[in-house]
């Protein structure tokens, strides 16, 4: 048998509470499309007590507005027809089944923890300001009349459930319901209010307060918010009628599951404390009894979190580890923390947590997070501070940053985005949104680094680029055999000198330098030997220079030395010095035979009549000319 058939089963005992007389009466006119507030007014006034009641709950009700509810007509216009109605059911529910014989089924502490949920629904819906504080008022005092009606049906095998509920506090008692009945008590309340023409919504509602992640309500949507509210009135209200030390085993989970509705601790102590004030009062107005609940402050005060969390959804995990993130959490709230630590980490993200903006930047170096998210309003620096102050450093500037507000604070975004954030994200974390932005964020992330990744190694090309057009540069004017400047640079060089030496007026010189007979190394000793000739020859030269000079290879076995500074007459000295030194030299052939090799020298000086580079070495050259015909070995200067 379903639980529906077992609640038409029940309800076919005629025992279950429901609605008598004048409200009865309401509920069936109500249904009527063409009704009036005159005929609901008209058929309350035939109960003078239920009247006198509900003009009472209607000014509680409507304390946050300014006109006071005089009549029953000025009740049904103030709250609706809907609200009346839902009021009229309520009371008389509340009349109608004081009698209950149920062994250990306490009819006062019932009605009495349905008020504080109905009380505490009212307070969350009038704090967020989105949804309608008379239905969940309705929802939260017929939420759990379910049970009331199990009581009421089947009082012994109800008393016996209660009984085993107690010896096993782990079991839920709803298990325990059906396999006694085949129905639990949500199901019944369900039933019920289904069966009071209730609508759909409200049916859900009262379905799954007790577990909402059984049902599948768009989460961040109307509904998901009226089942969050209820859900978490409901609990409060238990917490609040519990004993410790059950109690504080308790309040852990009633500061995560309001944190999911985006009530935070200060703002749960505030409705806590408002609601319990207020239920009080109400309890007078309803009959029932009230006891004293120790302020919320005190409730909350130092309580472990646990650190398992159930139930409060998944982000998307990527199937590409790279996407996981580095991501520091910075928020006062220890809930919030919790909630979207666990939330971040089990999506395979890395999470550290600070509680201000002042801590988070303390930590931000040892850390270098990827991605911050932060949350506006904290002591010591506030999340638009911390922003403003992480951008002060260049190196920073690329970390995404969310900042966390509060729906109400939308209106102050520029501000944030000025301060340098990314991206926002408002209070309460809706998963789906915070999967949704947390991928945007990662795909930015994972470009700049990528960019960054991509500007490195045009750095690292770059310069290698230069080392190797240094090298190419280094190979065009260098000779290969003896590594000496080649031909190409002395051109250049001798212009350069000679420019200079224009500038400033002062001498200089160049030498011509060729090795005689050369040809016949090559023919005796083999070309490889000439080779090696010829890079001793330009060792003992190089070594020979002096320090400002060059010499360069400016042909096959002719090699060109330029002297700045040299006046004609020091430079004849000088060449001198180099012919002596190669002729002192004794270069090698493969079979370690020695030999000797000497040079003829061509000086040339510069003056006045020479009009540029080319006339003076043609003048090197001709007299490099002469020094060979004069017998080699020997430099001619003029
Ligand atoms: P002179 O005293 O008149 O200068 O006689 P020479 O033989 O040195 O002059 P010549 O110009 O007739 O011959 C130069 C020779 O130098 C010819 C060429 O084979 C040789 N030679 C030029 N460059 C190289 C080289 O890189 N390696 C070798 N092994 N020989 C070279
Ligand atoms: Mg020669
Ligand atoms: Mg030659």
């Amino acid at each position: 048998m379903d639980a529906h058939s077992k609640f038409e089963a029940l309800k076919a005992k005629g025992q279950l509470p429901s609605p008598k007389g004048v409200a009865l009466r309401v509920v069936q006119l109500t249904q009527k499309d063409d009704v009036t507030n005159q005929e609901i007014a008209h058929a309350i006034k035939a109960d003078p007590a239920l009247s006198g009641r509900i003009i009472k709950v209607a000014n509680a009700l409507v304390a946050y507005q300014t006109r006071p509810v005089a009549s029953i007509t000025d009740a049904v216009a103030v709250l609706g027809l809907n609200t009346v109605r839902q009021l009229v059911l309520g009371l008389s529910l509340v009349e109608g089944s004081r009698n209950v014989s149920c062994q250990g089924f306490d009819y006062q502490g019932f009605w009495s923890r349905s008020l504080l949920a109905a009380i505490t629904a009212q307070n969350l819906v009038l704090n967020s300001g989105t949804g309608s504080p008379e239905e969940v008022f309705i929802l939260g005092l017929l939420g759990q009349i379910g049970s009331l009606a199990l009581a009421t049906a089947c009082p012994e095998e109800y008393a016996s459930v209660l009984k085993k509920s107690a010896a096993q506090p782990d079991v839920p008692l709803a298990d325990l319901e059906r396999a006694e009945f085949g129905v639990d008590h949500n199901q019944m309340t369900q039933a019920m209010l289904a069966d009071w023409g209730m609508p759909q919504v409200f049916q859900e509602v009262v379905l799954y307060h007790e577990d909402p992640a059984q049902s599948n309500v768009a989460e961040g949507s109307r509904n998901w918010r009226m089942l969050h509210v209820q859900h978490v009135a409901d609990y409060l209200s238990k917490v609040c009628l519990t004993q410790d030390p059950q109690r504080r085993k308790m309040v852990p989970k009633l500061i995560l599951i309001a944190t999911r509705l985006g009530v935070e601790s200060d703002m749960l102590t505030v409705i806590g404390d408002k609601s319990i004030k207020e239920w009080q009062e109400w309890s007078k107005l309803f009959g029932i009894r009230s006891v004293e609940i120790p302020p919320f402050s005190k409730l909350l005060e130092a309580v472990p979190l646990a650190p398992d969390i159930r139930d409060i959804g998944e982000l998307p995990k990527s199937t590409d580890k790279s996407y996981n993130l580095r991501i520091l959490l910075v928020d006062d709230d220890r809930a919030t923390l919790l909630l979207m630590k666990t939330l971040l980490e089990q999506a395979g993200h890395k999470v550290a947590t600070a509680s201000n903006g002042m801590d988070a930047l303390s930590m931000v170096e040892k850390l270098m997070p990827q991605l911050i998210i932060a949350d506006w309003v904290m002591p010591k620096m506030d999340g638009i501070e911390f922003c403003k102050a992480l951008r002060q450093n260049p190196v920073w500037r690329n970390i995404y940053v969310f900042i966390m507000t509060a729906q109400e604070g939308t209106d102050r975004l520029v501000e944030a985005f000025k301060a340098g954030a990314n991206d926002y994200m408002t209070k309460p974390i809706n998963v789906k949104v915070l999967g949704a932005r947390l991928g945007a964020g990662q795909r930015v992330v994972q470009l700049q680094e990528e960019l960054e990744f991509d500007r490195q190694e045009l750095r690292k090309f770059s310069t290698e680029l230069a080392a190797s057009n240094d090298r190419l540069q280094q190979m065009a004017l260098t000779d290969v055999l003896t590594n000496l400047p080649n031909r190409r640079f002395a051109n250049e060089h001798l212009e350069r000198q000679w420019a200079g030496a224009e500038r400033s007026g002062s001498p200089l010189s160049c030498m011509l330098v060729d090795i005689d007979h050369f040809k016949k190394i090559n023919d005796t000793h083999g070309h490889k030997t000439g080779d090696n000739a010829l890079k001793r020859v330009s060792e003992v030269l190089l070594h020979a220079i002096r320090k400002q000079d060059v010499v360069c290879r400016f042909g096959g076995e002719e090699f060109l030395v330029i002297c700045p500074d040299t006046p004609a007459e020091q430079a004849f000295q000088y060449a001198e010095r180099l012919r002596r030194n190669v002729a002192e030299t004794a270069a090698y052939c493969a079979g370690g035979r020695e030999f000797n090799l000497t040079v003829s020298i061509g000086l040339a000086s510069k003056k006045p009549i020479l009009p540029n580079t080319e006339m003076l070495l043609q003048l090197a050259d001709k007299r490099l000319y002469a020094a060979k015909k004069a017998g080699r070995n020997c430099t001619i200067a003029n």
